[in-house]
C-alpha cells in the first residue's frame, strides 16, 4: 500500500517531514523519488536511511508496482555506501512490521557500517 505526500495531513510519518524540511536531518542524498540521511541514534559509526519520497508503508505492504523504486532505494545505499567510505561491506536491514521491529510506518532501509557486524542480530 502506498500514498502520496499531503503536508496537510496530520498523520505524516517523521520522514515526511525531513523530506519537507521542517524537522532537521544530516542529509546525505537526495533525488527525485528517495532521501538517504544519518540515522539519530546510530547503531554503528556509520548508520543511515534510505527512505522513499512517496510513502510505501513498509516491505510487508508494498505491491510489485513498488518494484521500481524499492530497487533504486538499494542503488541509492550503494551510492552512499560508497560516498561514506564503507569499503569493507555494510550491512541493508529493512525492518517490517511489529515483528520485525519496524517504528516508522514509512519504508526505510538501514545502512550499517564502519565495524564488523555480528549475526545473528537480537
Ligand atoms: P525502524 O525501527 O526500523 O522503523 O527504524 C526507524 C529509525 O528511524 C530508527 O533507527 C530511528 O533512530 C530513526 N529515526 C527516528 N527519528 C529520526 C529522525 N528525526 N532523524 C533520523 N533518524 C530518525
Amino acid at each position: 500500500m502506498s500514498t502520496s505526500s499531503d503536508s496537510s495531513n496530520p498523520d505524516r510519518t517523521i520522514f515526511e517531514k525531513i523530506i519537507a524540511r521542517e524537522i532537521p536531518a544530516e542529509i546525505l542524498h537526495e533525488d527525485d523519488d528517495c532521501i538517504a540521511f544519518k540515522d539519530v541514534s546510530p547503531q554503528a559509526p556509520t548508520h543511515f536511511l534510505v527512505v522513499p519520497k512517496r510513502v510505501i508503508v513498509s516491505v510487508k505492504e508494498s505491491c510489485d508496482d513498488d518494484a521500481a523504486v524499492m530497487g533504486h532505494l538499494l542503488c541509492v545505499a550503494r551510492r552512499v555506501a560508497e560516498q561514506e567510505g564503507l569499503k569493507d561491506g555494510f550491512r541493508v536491514v529493512a525492518n517490517s512490521g511489529p515483528d520485525g521491529g519496524q517504528s516508522v510506518d514509512h519504508l526505510h532501509l538501514h545502512v550499517l557500517g564502519g565495524r564488523k557486524l555480528t549475526w545473528p542480530p537480537g
